[in-house]
């Protein structure tokens, strides 16, 4: 059986983070890239936030090059995904589904969160045009103009009053008759000069030529009293949740009720020697790409560290 020092399971900005600190320790560590190569950065347009880049970047173009860096210090780069692990004793035992086994010293998770999407066609016709799952990284592209957020927990209001700084108008798209948010977020959100909220409000369907132009509404879905009706909007965002990737995780590490794997005083260490967890994963809080290319470092500083005392 295949044995290396670290493997990474995940390729966002946390897993190329602690691949090139890992590789330049010479640690020769092996990075499984996972369903989604590059990660959720990967599906947004324009990165503006990532320090060092004052243009902007393409978030393909800027995981290309957080890969291209990483296959610099030698990191052994594999197109597979992590199904199946043993984390019973060490060396750690990890199954990719090209159907090798691998046995490592050290495990770095790093396989980030997904947005949860309503389930729509449009969602995907629209992607990258009109709808998104993150504010911050894309609310920027809206400025004075008109947006819907969809959801009614305070990642939607959130989102909605961090919109609201730069849009014309946002309304917030509430399924049910009262919002989820903690009171202080509420209150915020129903005061705010910019958000309308909308309850019992459904969103079934976007339209628009070169992107999106309005949301097909439903008022009381399934109620004698439902009203059908179009809203003129620029752009659609979810915020409806997020799923950290960590199912197969979860037997082996300790967990919030929301699958977060928990880590020890905020830093990567898992509740298990020489695994640590990085990025969205473990972070259900502030979701940044800079935030997980932060803890990617961490974690490869926690491997060498752990490596070197193991001896
Ligand atoms: P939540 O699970 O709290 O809220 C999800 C929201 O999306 C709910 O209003 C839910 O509606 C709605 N929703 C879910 N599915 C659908 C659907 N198919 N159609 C329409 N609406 C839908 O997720 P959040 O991301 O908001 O928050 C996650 C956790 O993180 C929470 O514990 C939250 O408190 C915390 N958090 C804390 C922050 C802070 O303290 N500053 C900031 C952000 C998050 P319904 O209510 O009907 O189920």
């Amino acid at each position: 059986m295949e044995k290396v020092k670290c493997i990474i399971i995940g390729s966002g900005p946390a897993g190329y983070t602690a691949a090139i600190y890992t590789g330049r320790a010479n640690l020769n560590p092996v990075l499984l890239e996972g369903l989604q190569p590059g990660g959720q950065l990967t599906t947004t347009s324009e990165v503006e936030n990532f320090p060092g880049y004052p243009e902007g970047v393409n978030g393909q173009v800027m995981m290309d090059d957080l890969r291209a860096q990483a296959e610099r210090f030698g990191v052994d780069i594999r197109p597979s995904v992590a199904e199946k692990v043993d984390f019973s004793t060490r060396p750690y035992k990890i199954w990719a589904d090209d159907g090798t086994c691998i046995e490592a010293e050290t495990v770095i998770i790093s396989t980030g969160a997904t947005a949860r999407y309503l389930g729509l066609d449009d969602e995907k016709k629209y992607a990258g045009m009109g709808v998104s799952a993150c504010a911050t990284c894309d609310g920027f592209f809206y400025r004075k103009k008109v947006v819907a957020v969809v959801g009614g927990g305070d990642t939607a209001c959130e989102e909605a009053i961090y919109l609201a700084s730069l849009a014309r108008q946002v309304y917030l798209l509430v399924r049910k008759p009262y919002l989820r948010a903690s009171q202080i977020m509420q209150k915020r959100v129903l005061e705010h000069p910019k958000i309308k909220v909308l309850f019992e409000h459904n969103a079934t369907g976007l339209f628009g030529e070169n992107g999106v132009e309005g949301v097909h509404l439903v008022k009381r879905q399934g109620e004698t009293n439902e009203q059908r009706y179009d809203l003129p909007i620029d752009g659609f965002f979810l915020a409806i949740g997020h799923k950290p990737n960590s199912d197969i995780f979860r037997p082996w590490l300790e967990t919030d009720e929301m699958g977060y794997i928990k880590v020890i005083d905020g830093g990567p260490r898992t509740s298990l020697p020489g695994v640590y967890a990085a990025g969205d994963v473990a972070d259900p809080r502030y979701r940044q790409a800079i935030v997980a290319a932060g803890s990617g470092c961490k974690a490869a500083l926690e491997v060498e560290k752990f490596l070197n005392e193991q001896g």
